[in-house]
């Protein structure tokens, strides 16, 4: 067999491999029409699978409960309210009475009905969706087939999981020889990425049709930090695969057995770890590889799908299950940055950005601010503003933020600017005074000062001279106001910049929750005199080729760290 290489999106990162096996979301007739006195059994089977659905679901949940992964467990509920709706249990009971299919086919015919609804509605959320439903499609049909196992089959030997598409349920419920998940379609927010990335395991989605004609058992690598999934790949691929994937257990084993100790550089420049969430399952991995807290809470993302600006209460209950692991710890929570690609239903056609949206509507900047003082009560909170600006929207939140303060009988939290847009880095000098942190998003900056796509593939260049003077800025004017300097962009878990960006002054770093063990490791191993002396010629150089090669020496130590 010849090598194959299949272009993908990465929802979860990292590298896995193993033989592949197929997970069927077929929502097709079996063919089979039952004689009309064989149907009221049928119709009784397959009801009773749809309820039994509905009870694994409930125990799943309940699971994830009790393992505080509360999140999880709600995106479950759906599945269950879908498995016990009169609708689809009438659609189903019906194909079997009056067209005669078997439980299996009217369970696939009739939630794949559904699922392509969502589907057809053009909207990437609604898509993550019809995921869910195809998997309670997946787990009805098993049962009403008489197999009561979950659809996972033990076998002793890596398993790259292959299907059109993943509900949160599949992922929850893989065996241990899962290693890696390649999906046809798939997307980047849906729930199964958010597991998968809670889980660590490596996915790739959006690979096309040609994924669905892999063969059972056919060796494959799921490549997600190059966004490929590669298919039975030639020996020296697989050998150094095998041997990078071995390399990178090593690592993680050695920097999670250090999580206790002190992110400290060899010459004693403390550099505080956090980490960037948006649910609990993140919170929860990062504090266990040792993270100091919360660097970024992005608290939009679990609105994208809001007909309106979320209330006190919906605000609460995201809020609440992240909160809670951060008693005493920090938790830098960053409020709605809708806008760009996060634009909700109720905001199609606005224009605006982050904070600047949020000051148009005061009633929606107090409404999470309150939650956020609320359920943040017991943290070391950080209010962080996005897309910051000028120094007026800071005071503008302040104000905001000092009645509810003041009701609440509590002193007003750290309030914190987002240095995501070139704006914000020019005026940087003139925004210290106000707040009491900066968070540079190098994300966006990067995207902002070069004019390039955050999302194109294999990333954006944070190390480009003109981005690094950026940060420089921001940090010169941090030191005068005596403010810490945070960096939440991915370039902080990026081996090349992050060297940098230590060098140039920064003192926290927030990364992924699954980098958190990694990044501490680092820290370590650097000499904060070297970074700074390599950090200083980078501001002078031409292009982010030649910092790239300035660079090498303290990237190649962190290689060596993890
Ligand atoms: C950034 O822009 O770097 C950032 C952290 O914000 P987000 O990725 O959420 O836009
Ligand atoms: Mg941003």
């Amino acid at each position: 067999m010849t090598e194959r290489v299949l272009a993908g999106v990465p929802a979860s990162p990292g590298t896995a491999f193993g033989g592949v096996r197929r997970l069927d979301s077929s929502g097709e007739s079996d063919g089979i029409v039952l004689e009309e006195s064989a149907r009221p059994i049928e119709a009784a089977r397959a009801l009773d699978a749809l309820s039994r659905s509905a009870r694994e679901l409930e125990g799943l949940a309940a699971k994830l409960r009790a393992d505080g992964r509360t999140e999880e467990a709600d995106i479950l509920d759906a599945g269950t309210m879908m498995a016990e709706d009169p609708v689809l249990i009438e659609a189903v009971e019906g194909a079997v009475l009056n067209r005669g299919l078997t439980a299996v086919s009217a369970i696939r015919v009739e939630v794949e009905a559904v699922a392509a609804q969502l589907d057809m509605l053009g909207d990437a959320e609604l898509a993550a969706r019809a995921a869910d439903v195809r998997s309670l499609a997946r787990r009805a049909s098993r049962l009403a087939s008489g197999d009561s196992a979950p659809a996972q089959r033990q076998t002793d030997s890596d398993v790259i999981l292959v299907a059109p598409d993943l509900g949160p349920a599949d992922v929850i419920e893989l065996d241990g020889n899962v290693r890696g998940i390649a999906l046809a379609v798939g997307g980047v927010t849906g729930h199964a990425a958010i597991v998968a990335r809670g889980l660590g395991l490596p996915m790739v989605v959006g690979l096309g049709s040609d994924v669905l004609s892999l063969a059972d058992g056919e060796l494959c690598i799921v490549d997600a930090d190059r966004s490929m999934v590669i298919v039975s790949p030639d020996r020296d691929r697989l050998e150094a695969v095998r041997a990078a994937i071995a390399a990178a257990r090593d690592a993680r084993a050695r920097a999670m057995a250090s999580r206790a100790l002190p992110t400290v550089t060899r010459d004693g420049r403390a550099v505080r770890v956090l980490a960037n969430a948006a649910t609990p399952t993140e919170v929860r991995v990062a504090l266990e590889a040792g993270a100091d807290g919360v660097g970024l809470l992005r608290t939009e993302l679990a609105f994208l799908e809001a007909k309106h600006w979320p209330t006190v209460a919906e605000h609460r209950r995201i809020l609440e299950p992240a909160l809670t692991q951060l008693r005493g710890l920090t938790a830098t929570v960053r409020l709605l940055d809708f806008g760009g690609d996060k634009t909700p239903p109720f905001l199609k056609g606005v224009f605006g950005r982050g904070v600047e949206l949020l000051l148009e509507e005061p009633d929606a900047l107090s409404w999470q601010l309150e939650a956020i003082l609320e359920t943040g009560d017991e943290t070391e909170l950080r209010v962080l503003i996005p897309m910051v600006t000028e120094p007026g929207q800071v005071r503008a939140v302040r104000a905001a933020i000092e009645p509810i303060a003041a009701r609440r009988g509590i002193r007003v939290p750290l309030v914190a600017a987002m240095v995501e847009v070139p704006a914000a880095a020019v005026m940087a000098d003139r925004i210290a005074p106000e707040v009491g942190m900066f968070s540079i998003g190098t994300n966006d900056l990067t995207s902002f000062q070069l004019g390039i796509d955050r999302t194109r593939p294999g990333g954006s260049p944070a190390h480009h001279p003109a981005v690094l003077r950026l940060i420089a800025a921001t940090v010169d004017a941090a030191r005068v106001a005596v403010i810490p300097v945070e960096v939440c962009g991915e370039a902080a878990s990026n081996p090349l910049v992050m060297p940098l960006l230590v060098g140039l002054g920064v003192d926290e770093l927030s990364v992924g929750a699954a980098a958190v063990a990694r990044v501490r490791a680092w820290v370590r191993a650097l000499d904060f005199e070297d970074a700074a002396a390599i950090a200083r010629r980078a501001l002078d150089a031409e292009s982010a080729v030649e910092v790239e090669s300035l660079g090498r020496p303290l990237r190649s130590l962190l290689d060596d760290a993890g």
